[in-house]
């Protein structure tokens, strides 16, 4: 299972050939072995490489019910906000919810609802490996997913913080910044809940 795609080509015209794309990320996995691609939210930054991606793999790609709405149609000012690109619309072939176990060989994930960053955000986590995939709602060093796009609630963002900040999490995967592994419990997210009800409260 491929989680979020990165941009791939699709913001290339705009950024310098600085950041990694879609012919890195062919370089470091075999990409015929991809049977899902799990979509954090329908942001261009998560989701750009589908399109480089779709000629060589065949597989389920899946979001949550509410972003699924957007990447269907190729809702452009929903999935890119920032710089406007046209975006295609993607063909969603499984939904997830609040509820649901996505399992990948001796991992089961719980699919968690965390609207803020945007409303139909979804982190996965692993209760007994301790894992979490947080996409944009939460990054590492005390920092979080900015909730002035479209859709995006800092009071949802901060009780979906509050939540995160609940659980026993010892590898933190997040959908920017560099990934925390640890042995034991990460206080990060306390951090960045913490963070949050300071600068959010604001607003
Ligand atoms: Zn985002
Ligand atoms: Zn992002």
């Amino acid at each position: 299972m491929m989680i979020d795609t990165g941009a791939g080509n699709a913001l290339n015209q705009r950024f310098s050939a600085s950041s990694p794309n879609i012919e890195t990320l062919k370089q470091a996995i075999e990409t015929k072995r991809v049977k899902h691609i799990f979509l954090t939210h329908g942001h261009i930054d998560h989701i750009g490489g589908i399109s480089s991606l779709q000629s060589e793999v065949n597989c389920t790609i899946s979001a949550s019910h509410e972003e699924a709405r957007h990447l269907t149609s190729g809702n452009s000012p929903y999935l890119d906000p920032i710089m406007n690109s046209t975006c295609s619309p993607l063909k969603i072939t499984k939904k997830y919810g609040e509820g649901d176990t996505i399992t990948v060989g001796n991992y089961d994930f719980q699919v968690l609802e965390t609207p803020g960053h945007t409303k139909g955000s979804l982190s996965l986590y692993e209760p007994d490996k301790k894992i979490l995939i947080s996409g944009d709602t939460v990054f590492p060093q005390g920092s979080f997913g900015r909730t002035d796009l479209p859709s995006g609630s800092s009071s949802e963002l901060l009780n979906s913080l509050k939540r995160l900040s609940d659980l026993e999490i010892h590898v933190l995967l997040p959908g920017h910044m560099p990934p925390i592994i640890s042995q034991t419990p990460i206080n990060s997210i306390k951090d960045s809940f913490r963070n949050a009800q300071t600068m959010l409260s604001y607003y």
